[in-house]
């Protein structure tokens, strides 16, 4: 399966593509999740990454397509892959068509997932995210046993810096104008399934199995 998840920030991708790529035991690339890690290990990639992430604006796609390009070319992609958050503006899009093509692979489906303006920014927020095993909780529809420690792995939650009420603003802004244009490409090659992001986890994530298998 060769899946991408598709909406704006706060929708649920992160904490779907986990579940489904455990399940289909295929790796979970999140572009997000390998910048903030290389922010975290001062590594060039991530100097480079951290002003555009700090402020809520994309990161340049040339570094973005780099990034992507090494990792499908890892051995565990073979068995494909659910792309989290990649791509986010048409030339990502159109670099992904190019290195799948290279590979002679295809896309199977795009979700897209569907959530209102209001709850995003509720969600995003009052999001709390672990920076060492990248979990995520919310203050109060989804708090973790012992305030601020991640039930997963016991480090300190932290507020992302872009998870702020005015960078949250920015981002949704940046999502509408840069990525939400890909979803007529998709609808075009008729790969995209709608999937309602609000509601119960386990009834999304059984929404998502719908709509990729069918
Ligand atoms: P996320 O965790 O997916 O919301 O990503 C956090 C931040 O990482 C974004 O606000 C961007 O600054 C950067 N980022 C993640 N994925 C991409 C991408 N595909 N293209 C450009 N920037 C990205």
């Amino acid at each position: 399966m060769r899946l991408v998840f598709l909406g704006p920030p706060g929708a649920g991708k992160g904490t779907q593509a986990r579940e489904l790529a455990r399940e289909l035991n295929v790796p979970q690339v999140a572009t997000g999740d390998m910048l903030r890690e290389a922010v975290a290990n001062g590594t060039p990639l991530g100097r480079e990454a951290k002003a555009y992430m700090d402020r809520g604006a994309l990161v340049p796609d040339d570094v973005i397509v780099r990034l992507i390009a090494e990792r499908l070319a890892q051995p565990d992609a073979k068995r494909g892959f659910i792309l989290d958050g990649f791509p986010r503006t048409i030339p990502q899009a159109d670099a992904l068509e190019r290195l799948l093509g290279d590979l002679g692979v295809s896309l199977d489906r795009v979700v897209y997932f569907d959530v209102s303006d209001a709850e995003l920014v509720r969600r995003l927020t009052g999001r709390r995210s672990c920076p060492k095993c990248q979990s995520t909780f919310h203050v109060t529809s989804n708090p973790p046993k012992h305030e601020n420690v991640c039930d997963r792995c016991g480090s300190t939650l932290v507020q992302r810096e872009d998870d702020r009420e005015a960078t949250v603003r920015k981002r949704l802004q940046v999502y509408a104008e840069q990525t939400s244009p890909l979803l007529d490409r998709y609808k075009k090659r008729g790969v995209l399934r709608t999937v309602a992001g609000e509601g119960k986890i386990e009834t999304i994530h059984g929404d998502i199995k719908k709509a990729v298998n069918g």
